[in-house]
């Protein structure tokens, strides 16, 4: 792997930031590097943007963040897979949405072009109909909505001719003008250097962008465009153990259905302050006093189902993994749930009264006679 950029250098914060500070560095970053406006280079502002994702996604984290504090890239390197962040990863596609607005569907995941591995073509081999014309929306849901299931609603994006101008792009009592420089054909002839020679090219006419007309005073509710984007609500079941990144496919011939054309609804799982989840497992620390791990002791966990009390045997040690069986999430495809795994962390005790420090001096001089 080639040497990996510090998280707060690449978001240009320093180590204290609050969470607003690295909030408004990514906004300011991603407008940076938003790949339309540097098509000059998309390559380099497509991998910018996934850095600055990943660092966003650690670091607006309280858990991850503070194990990236402790340990470097290292200590957050198994919340990614074996190649590392992928837009998969990530799970705070509600934030992108806030910065750019819900256009954010047809810019990025419309095209396939920054998220092509998260939203691309290539992850699901089953699409016939061509990539612009694949209707998708984004459903944000908790992890304890991912493990009972919800019905949650989308908005589903859908283009609409604007009503205030009847769809030609004029502001109302004008209309658009056929464009002078290629009298309304949309094209013109352009001559190009090639060599030394010339060359004749026909190509779109550069004024009015190969529309024919020009519009003098667009409309003020469309910009122009003669389009505007709406968003119809539709009530999706989002069945048990969903994991971050599923498609759903929602049809539209279902007699109960509002759509006019079947939807891909992409999951995002948002990361739990509790909870770590790979796959259908569910990862936990849970701290307990040093009498306890010596001499055996209950612990109450939380679990996604409530609370559930492990029996913790004498002599535990620190960072042994525990297993609640069938305590993880459900199981999309096939039967039952995955498992918990508790990490027990043994915490040494500090403030020690004078009547525990005797105690404990005592079993220290016991330990050296054996
Ligand atoms: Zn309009
Ligand atoms: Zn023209």
């Amino acid at each position: 792997m080639p040497d990996k950029r510090d998280y707060y250098e690449v978001l240009g914060i320093d180590k204290n930031a609050s969470k607003e500070e690295i909030k408004t560095a990514y906004r300011t970053l991603a407008k940076k590097f938003h790949p339309d406006l540097n098509k000059d280079n998309p390559k380099l502002a497509e991998e910018k943007f996934k850095e600055m994702s990943e660092a966003y996604e650690v670091l607006i984290d309280d858990n991850k963040r503070s194990r990236y504090d402790q340990y470097g890239h290292a200590g957050v390197a198994s919340d990614f897979g074996k190649e590392g962040f992928t837009w998969q990863d990530f799970s705070h596609v509600s934030d992108l949405e806030d910065i750019f607005g819900h256009n954010i569907f047809s810019d990025f995941f419309g095209r396939g072009s920054v998220f092509s591995d998260f939203f691309g073509r290539r992850r699901w081999g089953f699409f016939e109909q061509p990539e612009e014309q694949i209707k998708r929306a984004l459903v944000e849901i908790t992890l304890e909505q991912a493990y009972r299931g919800v019905s949650a609603e989308v908005a589903i994006p859908r283009i609409d001719i604007c009503e205030s101008c009847g769809g030609n792009g004029a502001k109302s009592g004008t209309s658009p003008d056929v464009c002078s420089h290629c009298k309304g054909k949309g094209e013109v002839k352009q001559e190009q250097l090639q060599g030394f020679g010339r060359i004749i090219k026909i190509g779109a006419c550069p004024v009015c962008k190969g529309r024919g007309k020009v519009i003098e005073h667009p409309c003020p509710t469309c910009h122009g465009n003669g389009q505007v984007q709406r968003f119809d609500k539709i009530t999706v079941k989002i069945p048990p153990g969903v994991d971050n990144g599923t498609t759903l496919r929602i049809s539209a011939d279902k007699d109960d259905s509002k759509l006019k054309e079947d939807v891909y609804v992409t999951v995002s799982v948002q990361s739990h302050s509790v909870f770590q989840r790979k796959g259908s497992d569910i990862y936990l620390e849970k701290t307990i006093a040093l009498t306890g791990a010596a001499l055996g002791t209950k612990a109450e966990v939380p679990t996604l189902d409530g609370n559930a009390v492990m029996k913790i045997p004498p002599g535990t040690q620190t960072d042994t993994l525990f297993r609640l069986r069938g305590s993880g999430m459900p199981r999309l495809k096939g039967h039952g749930h995955g498992d918990q795994y508790v990490r027990v962390i043994v915490r040494t005790p500090k403030n020690l009264t004078k009547r525990q420090r005797v105690l404990l001096e005592e079993f220290e001089a016991i330990e050296k006679e054996k």
